[in-house]
């Protein structure tokens, strides 16, 4: 039998704005049993994407997802942050967020080798243009992204758009 996973998402109408339906991930991440079980979901697919070196998450849901994959891999963990967050020599993107407005992600400048397979994880996937930013930073440091995996898709958003030319993983679709 498949796992539920859809009876872990809470759908919250009108938040964060009149129209929209946030999809809320944390009851599955306070949930060992469907934590564990979309952790082995995100590693079977890695697994079969062959040979990843590291796992990239943005802040602040894709550390939540990618910790555990990476240490499932015996692999590292990079974390994409918000501006002004790490301390050493970074590399940033600007891009656009789903509800309006303009933010920054960074990663240090030596967090990722070049030719280093790198999969991306992130909670959700909306309009793409988070994972989009990961992308560009991880290919400006000449990793190379073999597959990015989300619990949720928003099909509606057309993120995968944005995304054609990478292997995308969704656990769940709305
Ligand atoms: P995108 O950049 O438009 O694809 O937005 C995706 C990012 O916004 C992810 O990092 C999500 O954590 C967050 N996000 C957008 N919509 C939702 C939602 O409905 N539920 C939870 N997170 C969301």
């Amino acid at each position: 039998m498949t796992f539920d996973f859809k009876k872990y998402i809470a759908a919250i109408p009108d938040f964060p704005e009149p129209g929209i339906i946030f999809r809320d991930v944390t009851p599955l991440m306070a949930d060992g049993e469907a934590y564990a079980a979309a952790t082995k979901e995100f590693v079977a697919y890695t697994k079969a994407q062959g040979g990843i070196d590291v796992v990239v998450g943005p802040e602040s849901r894709g550390f939540i997802v990618g910790g555990p994959v990476a240490y499932e891999l015996g692999i590292g963990f990079v974390p994409a942050r918000k501006a002004g967050k790490l301390p050493r020599e970074t590399v940033r993107q600007d891009y656009e967020l789903e509800y309006g407005g303009i933010n920054t992600l960074e990663m240090h400048a030596d967090a990722i080798k070049p030719g280093q397979r790198v999969l991306i994880t992130d909670d959700l996937l909306a309009t793409g243009g988070t994972i989009e930013a990961t992308v560009k930073l991880i290919e400006q440091l000449g990793g190379i992204v073999v597959g990015i995996a989300f619990l949720i898709e928003l099909d509606d958003l057309h993120g995968r758009d944005k995304l054609t030319e990478y292997d995308i993983f969704s656990l769940m679709h709305y």
